[in-house]
């Protein structure tokens, strides 16, 4: 997971603008009628939201139909929701990330509803409770997000990733290839109700596994360097220069990236070193 800012305007704002699109006046006169509720709710969310609370919010009381209406609030293709998609994957350095903050291998093309929608279809539009997201981790995502009152996903917006290293990849040498294994392990002292956090998130992302099926991209182009390298520099200075190169990393991917805890764990690998 990667941090991302979360949306600095006004949330009830937002969905009066959503609101303001729809053309049916009908519709538009009914959706009005659950406004105040609405803000009261989002209200709530925002308290929620700023003491990192979320997993005690209790369900609204809307109506069925209620429900209904209010859902059809959210279309992702929106000019409302693609604006605020580039707001939230832009980042501090005014850089469009469009990678996905959930599990930093997939390009985003979709808002997870952090409160499920079909539970919480008053925050359909409520910018703190989108993220934006790939299609995977939102599909294995689905509607679980709690189970009682423990959040069961690590929140971009909220949860503030520890500086040290619990992400690690065991390597195995083959002839034809690296075998390789991404696990957990909070070695260095992470409180255990966030490594907790961690590793429902993770498991429940199928993370690890991801990582792994991805990992080929990673290794060719870490030999690509490596041997371009090679030509005119020694090995200990190609493994230095890497290192380097991903310790600067860590301040904008994150200590735990998937990409880089591979590269260092191949460069620190005398084994896979002593191939070039
Ligand atoms: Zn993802």
């Amino acid at each position: 997971m990667k941090n991302i800012k979360p949306f600095n305007g006004n949330c009830f704002g937002f969905y009066k603008e959503v609101v303001s699109r729809k053309k049916d006046q009908d519709y538009i006169r009914r959706i009005s009628l659950l406004s105040p509720k609405v803000q009261n709710r989002i209200e709530e969310y925002q308290n929620k939201f700023a003491s990192a609370l979320l997993q005690i919010m209790k369900e609204g009381t809307f109506e069925l139909s209620e429900r209904d209406d209010l859902l059809r609030l959210y279309n992702y293709r929106s000019t409302l929701l693609q604006k605020l998609k580039i707001e939230l994957t832009t980042d501090e350095y005014n850089r469009v990330s469009n990678t996905c903050p959930n599990c930093t291998i997939g390009e985003v093309n979709s808002f997870d509803h952090y409160l499920p929608k079909i539970e919480f279809p008053e925050f359909v539009v409520n910018p703190l409770n989108l993220i934006p997201c790939c299609s995977q981790c939102n599909s294995n995502k689905n509607a679980s997000w709690r189970h009682e009152n423990n959040r069961l996903f690590l929140n971009p917006y909220i949860d503030n990733l520890p500086n040290v290293q619990f992400l690690f990849v065991d390597l195995k040498i083959l002839d034809n290839g690296i075998d390789l294994t991404y696990f957990l392990d909070p070695k260095r002292g992470i409180a255990s109700n966030l490594f907790y956090l961690i590793q429902s998130h993770y498991a429940k992302l199928n993370l690890l596994e991801r990582f792994k099926q991805n990992s080929d991209y990673i290794i060719s182009e870490l030999e690509t360097e490596i041997k371009k390298y090679s030509q005119y520099l020694s090995i200990d200075t190609i493994k230095d220069t890497v290192i380097e190169e991903c310790e600067s990393n860590y301040r904008l991917l994150g200590r735990n990236n998937w990409k880089l805890v591979l590269k260092m764990a191949l460069v620190n690998n005398a084994e896979y070193m002593g191939n070039f």
